[in-house]
């Protein structure tokens, strides 16, 4: 078989396609990606879902940008409060890029068209958001842009209707399950992605001098989340599984407000906008844990103090499981043009009416800090220093890291705009005089033998049983509170969950819209990923941001102001419990704020 192959061409019933860069995920970094890429380069975005169903259109409050409309602000207090936010494990090079091109990239979306809340005289609106201050944190500030509480609606159609202006080109419902990598010059570098198309089953090979990952989250190793069914973390999981290495997978958000019961979340805007938390008594218990910005403090502090509530016995309900979000003293008429879909959320699911009831809430896994680490341009790295030529990702499924250990709520849709952009810039500079990378011999191999294998299989086990007792155990094991015991638990869950998987049966035997299948696949790559979790939580002895170990329950800066960087090493199948992981660590650029202990 030749290195090159034609675009269009079929082999063995494998169809393949070329193009310079191919960008795998049409959420708002991946759109963000191509809409830099696609008017100076041959761009593919291969996506497992219609664009306009990704994640991102979930997202609810606000895209922070220090803009000032409404009050005081400046691009410098927004870099401290997402360093302070993260809890100083953030790379404080690259909160200053988001922060200072936070203001370009609210502006990009308006001048795409946009549908921003506007102030009385014409500008973008601002409202509150959790750990946003001014002066340092000395008060909340008004920094979060927003469309009601749909503004990742809003950024997914107007980056859609903007790549659609521009003619980029869709492979949407094509699920990317393995990227090809080759040797050059001793260094290996990607040649392109596999693609299983979803109407048909046919395999497609997609060869491309750069790849962009921007898959987004993995919330679904969790029972109670926030996110989507569909983010199984499957480019996470690509990447892994290629020996690269994952950054800080330890640091998981829990949003604290999850419909309690259903994880379905409602935005962090209800608080900005003035709602409130309170337990069974009715008291705002967080006037307790952060007298100064109270109900707004970043959201690790709050999932922490809710988790407590409720274990001294103060939570609400029959079993006193769960708290309040009060809004009812807001104006209806501001509930009606501010928060119009997340209290319909509440009447909906939970039959309260949010005019005149508190709303049953607890708290949601939400987001991913860690994932593929890489460095400014969104160039993924193989190791501390070495970037893989041609390898790019953003968005959730990256780690840059503009978060450290806990996300500033609104930093996310931020994130993708800037990092989106940035990996779409840089690989189409990179695409200009960079050679193709020789396919190998029979790229899609790998592949169709998985497929075949969980085809065929007539195992006794079934997928939806094994993903339930992860995500239980998860939830049990590996959330807000963790222990060595509670890791370990959960650890050795994976370990027999892993041999169990390999006993499946599917229903579906059938190649057109078999998601049967497909769901078998991301149950391999939410179990690698839950593992890798875990792993990397036992190694760190600390508390710091999301991760609150009981028995480790200070912050260690001595020994631990670090990025974790794991590594695949072995076959997870063969190796003993664990050792197919290698841990190292990576410095945490620090430029203008030491770390200080975090007071809200
Ligand atoms: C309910 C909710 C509300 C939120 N609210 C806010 C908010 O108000 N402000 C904020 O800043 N953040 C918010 N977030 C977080 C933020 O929305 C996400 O982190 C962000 O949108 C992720 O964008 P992304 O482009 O990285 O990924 P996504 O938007 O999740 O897109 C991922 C893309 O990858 C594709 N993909 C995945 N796997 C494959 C595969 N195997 N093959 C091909 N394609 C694949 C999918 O089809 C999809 O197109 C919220 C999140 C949730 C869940």
């Amino acid at each position: 078989m030749a290195d090159m192959i034609e675009d269009g061409t079929v082999i063995d019933g494998v169809h393949y396609h070329q193009h310079d860069i191919v960008i795998v995920g049409a959420g708002g970094a991946g759109m963000r990606a191509a809409i830099e890429a696609g008017p100076n380069a041959r761009t593919a975005v291969v996506s497992k879902l219609y664009p306009t169903r990704s994640h991102t259109g979930a997202a609810q409050g606000g895209m922070a940008a220090a803009l000032a409309n409404v009050e005081e602000d400046n691009w410098e207090w927004h870099t401290y409060d997402t360093v302070k936010g993260g809890d100083y494990l953030v790379d404080q090079d690259a909160a200053e890029i988001l922060a200072k091109e936070a203001i370009d990239a609210v502006l990009d979306l308006e001048n795409m068209g946009l549908p921003f809340n506007r102030t009385a005289d014409g500008k973008i609106d601002q409202r509150r958001f959790g750990g946003h201050t001014r002066e340092h944190g000395a008060a909340p500030v008004r920094r979060a842009c927003y469309a009601a509480d749909r503004t990742g609606h809003m950024i997914l159609q107007t980056l859609f209707q903007n790549c659609v202006k521009l003619g980029i080109n869709f492979f949407n419902e094509y699920y990317v399950l393995d990227m090809v990598m080759a040797e050059v010059d001793g260094k290996k570098q990607p040649a392109g992605v596999v693609a299983y198309e979803l109407a048909t089953g046919d395999l497609h090979v997609f060869q491309a001098k750069a790849v962009i990952f921007a898959t987004g989250g993995f919330g679904k190793i969790y029972k109670t989340t926030s996110n989507a069914h569909t983010l199984t973390g499957d480019g996470v999981g690509i990447i892994w599984r290629k020996g690269l290495p994952l950054e800080d997978m330890e640091f998981y958000q829990f949003h604290p407000t999850g419909l309690a019961g259903l994880g379905i979340l409602l935005s962090e805007a209800a608080r900005g906008e003035g709602a409130i938390l309170r337990n069974a008594s009715g008291e705002r218990f967080m006037e307790r844990y952060t007298p100064t910005l109270k109900d707004l403090a970043p959201r690790d502090i709050v999932a922490r103090s809710m988790a407590l509530e409720i274990r001294e016995g103060r939570g609400a309900g029959p079993n006193k499981d769960y708290l309040y979000l009060d809004i009812t003293h807001l104006e209806p008429a501001v509930i009606d043009e501010k928060l119009p879909d997340i209290t319909e959320f509440a009447r909906t699911y939970l039959g309260v009416e949010p005019y005149t009831e508190p709303v049953p809430v607890l708290p949601t896994a939400h987001y991913a800090m860690g994932g593929i680490p890489t460095n400014t341009n969104a160039e993924v790295l193989q190791s501390n220093t070495e970037i893989v030529p041609g390898l790019y990702a953003a968005g959730e499924c990256a780690c840059v890291s503009v978060h450290g250990s806990n996300r500033l709520g609104t930093n996310s849709l931020l994130d993708i705009n800037v990092f989106g952009k940035r990996a779409g810039i840089n690989a189409s500079e990179y695409v200009k005089t960079a050679p193709w990378v020789p396919l190998p011999e029979n790229p899609a191999k790998g592949i169709r033998d998985l497929l075949d294998q969980v085809r065929s299989g007539d195992g006794t086990e079934r997928i939806a049983v094994i993903r339930k007792e992860l995500q239980d155990s998860m939830d049990r094991n590996a959330q807000i509170f963790r222990t060595e015991e509670s890791l370990k638990e959960v650890t050795e869950l994976i370990e027999t969950l892993r041999a169990r998987y390999k006993n499946i049966q599917i229903q579906d035997k059938g190649k057109r819209y078999n998601t049967d299948l497909l769901e078998a696949i991301e149950l391999g790559f939410l179990l690698d990923l839950a593992e890798v979790v875990v792993y990397s939580a036992r190694s760190r002895h600390e508390s710091r941001g999301g991760h609150m170990r009981e028995d480790y329950p200070k912050r260690d800066d001595e020994n631990f102001l670090v990025h974790t960087m794991a590594y695949l090493t072995g076959d997870p199948e063969s190796a003993e419990a664990g050792e197919h992981i290698r841990l190292d660590w990576k410095p945490v650029v620090i430029t203008n704020y030491p770390p200080m202990e975090r007071k809200y």
